[in-house]
């Protein structure tokens, strides 16, 4: 692939070569534009690349075994690495922070986490907007502590209501009324607006679309059916099984009368739908059949702490080596950090799913492409 993929950078020699100033004039007031033009405002925060599902779609069972080699705890970010990166962020432009996995709600004492990123500011003095997705497994247990420790709002995923797809699905016999008892605690704690994900598989949940829409029409969470991507190695993703939105909007508009709504924020990833008697709002998010990738705004900070500017990626860029220093470097300050990031960004020119659309598969995309429970949904 020729386009839309930069080379690592070797983000370690930028201050070195040439040599930069030091200090560092404080880096250039947001936003930073990558070479497409796009804003960097939105950092998605992986805590841990570990999960207690084992979606198809993601872990599948036969690869994310008990052989499979997960991270070892010195090589996860600490909570206290994480917040001065995001910190950094917030200071190039980032408007919203998004913590994910694998599972974050197994990352022991993620309370503290959120704590520390509630208190991080834009230039402009605001607070991030500071979210969360889930599977939900644990949310019953833990959603009033996240809200008091600073969470706003949350995002659950949920493929089924058929308490059998379900199980089938998550593949770790696991029932939809726990996730759904999780949404209610969620609601009760003052997490809103409350999002479900559901990401539609053609034959497997499809059937699925019409009673998720009618069970949470009227209740202020706004249901949003993802496309099945092709993200990372080993789902063994196919065409076939994609539902295209155009699809999913058409069944649900045999259900109910659905007018389009405006995006409410820039680089949104899901169109919007209101029902017409005002009883709430749908998403599609359509990531195979209409690339967004336009006005995509985001990076993802792996549970390692590597950046990758698009889900889709090879590589990432090893911000934990700044942090850190290593045998030949030492620990970089915010300033220079920035500047990493800064060049990093504006060098950026990712956009795999329009490739998608237009190249044949050998052609669109990297060798090796990274796995969703580490680098986050
Ligand atoms: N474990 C948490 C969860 O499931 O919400 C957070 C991490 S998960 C990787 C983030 C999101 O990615 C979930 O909403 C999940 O449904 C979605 N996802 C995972 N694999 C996907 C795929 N192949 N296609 C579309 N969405 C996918
Ligand atoms: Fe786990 Fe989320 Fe992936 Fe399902 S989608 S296996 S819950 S990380
Ligand atoms: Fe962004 Fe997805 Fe396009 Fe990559 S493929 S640039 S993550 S929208």
């Amino acid at each position: 692939m020729t386009d839309g993929v930069i080379p690592l950078l070797d983000l370690r020699q930028i201050g070195r070569t040439p040599p930069v100033p030091h200090p560092l004039p404080p880096p250039r007031p947001g936003p930073w534009l990558d070479a497409r033009g796009r804003p960097l405002r939105d950092l998605r925060i992986s805590v841990t690349d570990r999960c207690n599902f084992r979606c198809s779609y993601c872990m599948p069972k036969e690869v994310f075994d008990k052989d499979y080699a997960f991270l070892p705890h010195r090589d996860l970010l600490s909570f206290e690495e994480i917040t001065r990166l995001a910190g950094v962020f917030a200071g190039l432009g980032v408007q919203k922070l998004r913590l994910t996995g694998g599972e974050p709600l197994l990352r022991r004492n993620l309370e503290a986490l959120i704590a520390q990123l509630a208190g991080l500011r834009t230039p402009e003095g605001q607070p991030l907007d500071l979210t969360l997705t889930t599977n939900g497994s644990l949310l019953a247990r833990k959603a009033q502590a996240l809200r008091e420790a600073g969470l706003r709002r949350v995002t659950v995923s949920l493929d089924a209501l058929d308490d059998a797809i379900f199980r089938r699905m998550n593949d770790v016999d696991f029932p939809v009324a726990e996730v759904l008892r999780g949404i209610e605690a969620a609601q009760a704690a003052g997490l809103a607006p409350i999002k479900v994900n559901m990401v539609v598989k053609r034959g497997t949940n499809d059937d699925q679309i019409l009673p998720m829409a009618r069970h949470f029409r009227g209740t202020g969470v706004v249901l949003r059916f993802i496309e099945y991507m092709d993200v990372g190695m080993s789902n063994g993703w196919r065409m076939d099984e994609v539902l295209p939105s155009a699809q999913v909007l058409a069944r649900l508009r045999e259900d109910a009368e659905l007018v389009p709504l405006a995006p409410t924020v820039e680089g949104e990833t899901a169109t919007r739908w209101g029902y017409a008697d005002g009883s709430g709002e749908i998403g599609l998010i359509s990531s195979v059949t209409q690339a967004f990738c336009g006005d995509c705004n985001r990076a993802r900070l792996s549970t390692e702490g590597r950046l990758y500017t698009c889900l889709f990626a090879g590589d990432g860029h090893d911000l934990r080596a700044l942090l850190r220093g290593d045998g030949d470097h030492p620990p970089r300050s915010d300033a220079e950090i920035a500047a990493a990031l800064g060049a990093l960004w504006t060098r950026r020119n990712d956009r795999y799913s329009e490739l998608r659309a237009s190249l044949p598969a050998a052609e669109s995309g990297p060798a090796r492409r990274v796995e969703m429970h580490y680098i986050g949904g």
